[in-house]
């Protein structure tokens, strides 16, 4: 029988899945087979909150290649090593992928294809459009995102193909399969308090459904910066994942405009990183390189544990460690504080927020962290620096948001939330452990004194 592998990676799912539908399509027998990495608890950018929604995911596709009479092959280890045995084992005449745009994804890429014995066969699907085909008029990356989403909005979209019926037998029973994972894979316990979203393509098909048939995506443009109500979609994590095809969230989520746009910052971001992958390391601009991060003394574990005496902040921290997302508004209001108010550089924050976010994604998590620290791909220059008292009198006026996530605070009056407070909100809640006015002059200083002299 003629076989081939698609091995899945971050397209977990059996609809409009482009390279799927191609493998399919060779008219071969498919086996499906994914790759555990390797990493371990010690791995800088690993956290148990995003590994435990993989397990829920990649449990969810074995289930659902079970129904249609297949069966997921999973395997440890090196990705292009165990290709090159279950290709041997399964005598595949060929492997199909959907290309990864992550630099770590696209090395492996390059090193399989460099190494097959069988011909390998990637096609785009994590994006509507590669960075290669958003260009400038004369031919180079744009380094600003105005103008590429100009370009991006006005390109032909891609169409999404319906789901896959069958992939043929499954693989004989002495094909070694790996038992599903847990995170003891990772040496990694589960977070007792974790409130996770429902992995797996259903849940996530569920959740875009719910987004584009409500009224959610109408009133998008108006409530999307107010972080008490369900204003966004909450999809990061499954277009993280792969449980939905941006194809046909995109087709869906025509004709709004600012929804449509919001998704051009992310292949924005996967973009910026194609072009100048060096952003993992250094600042985009490179104008702020010897800018100094000091840091503020014990800023670091305020920050982290949601204990900053800023209310907007804290809240935000408490909702990303319980649930693993937080609202785009507050990741901004956060990410802005730990650089301009505690001075730290914006890499300790991009790690954090890996180890936490379940959508973690690294180019938009680098991009959002750099914009917001003024080193990144913003038009606004480095003073852009918000204060989080303002930011709650205009879009957590009535502190709905931050009593939410701060019980300590549910009685406290929410005016006293708008401004710096001279006694304890209450008995458990610190006073703010910096003064934001001081702060912001340090980081205007900072920012002068390391810019590089025009
Ligand atoms: C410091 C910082 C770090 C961030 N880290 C990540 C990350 O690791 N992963 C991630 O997916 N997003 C990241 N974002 C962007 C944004 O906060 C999230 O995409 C958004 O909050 C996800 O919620 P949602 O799906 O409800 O968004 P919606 O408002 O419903 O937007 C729909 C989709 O558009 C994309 N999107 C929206 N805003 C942005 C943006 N500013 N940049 C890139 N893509 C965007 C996302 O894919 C999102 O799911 C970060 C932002 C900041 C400021």
């Amino acid at each position: 029988m003629r076989t081939v592998l698609f091995w899945f990676r971050r397209d977990l799912r059996l609809t409009d899945n482009t390279g799927l539908a191609a493998a399919v399509a060779s008219g071969a027998r498919v086996i499906p087979v994914y790759i555990l990495s390797t990493w371990k608890k010690h791995h800088g950018w690993t956290g148990p909150k995003r590994l435990q929604f993989l397990c829920g995911c990649i449990e969810s596709l074995s289930r659902n290649l079970d129904s249609i009479g297949s069966r997921l092959i999973i395997r440890a280890g090196d990705a292009v090593e165990e290709l090159h045995k279950l290709a041997q084992e399964t005598q595949a005449e060929a492997i199909y992928f959907n290309r990864d745009p992550d630099p770590f994804g696209k090395s492996v890429e390059t090193r399989l294809a460099n190494t097959s014995p069988i011909p390998c066969h990637s096609y785009k699907d994590a994006v509507l459009h590669e960075a290669h085909e958003v260009l400038t008029g004369s031919g180079g990356p744009y380094r600003v995102y105005t103008p590429y989403s100009k370009n991006w909005l006005a390109l032909e979209k891609p169409q999404p193909q319906p789901a896959i019926k069958t992939l043929g037998p499954a693989a004989e029973t002495h094909i070694h399969s790996h038992p599903l994972p847990t995170l003891a894979w990772w040496d990694l316990q589960p977070q007792a308090d974790a409130q996770l979203p429902t992995p797996g393509e259903r849940a996530a098909r569920e959740r875009m459904k719910a987004f584009i048939q409500s009224q959610r995506l109408t009133a998008y443009k108006e409530q999307r910066d107010i972080p008490s109500i369900a204003g966004t979609s909450f999809l990061s994590p499954d277009l993280r994942f792969g449980l939905i095809s941006i194809r046909e969230l995109y087709a869906h989520s025509l004709p709004d405009l600012t929804y449509r746009k919001e998704l051009g910052w992310r292949e924005f971001y996967i973009a910026l990183l194609h072009h100048y992958p060096e952003v993992l390391e250094r600042d985009f601009n490179p104008d702020y390189a010897r800018v100094q991060w000091p840091g503020t003394e014990g800023g670091l574990e305020a920050w982290t544990t949601g204990k900053t005496g800023f209310p907007i902040v804290d809240a935000g921290m408490r909702q990303l460690i319980q649930t693993g997302w937080m609202h785009n508004r507050v990741r901004m209001i956060v990410a802005m504080f730990l650089t301009k108010d505690l001075h730290f550089h914006w890499k300790v924050g991009e790690q954090f927020f890996h180890q936490h976010l379940i959508d973690a994604e690294i180019a938009s998590n680098n991009g959002g962290w750099q914009w917001s620290a003024g080193t990144g791909a913003d038009a606004a220059p480095y003073f852009r620096i918000q204060n989080p008292w303002s930011q709650t009198k205009r879009y957590d006026p009535e502190g709905k948001y931050i009593k939410h996530w701060l019980p300590e605070l549910a009685h406290v009056p929410a005016e006293k939330l708008l401004d710096p407070p001279t006694l304890r909100l209450a008995k458990d809640y610190p006073l703010p452990i910096v003064d934001h006015t001081t702060q912001r002059d340090y980081t205007l200083e900072r920012f002068k004194l390391g810019k590089k002299p025009s």
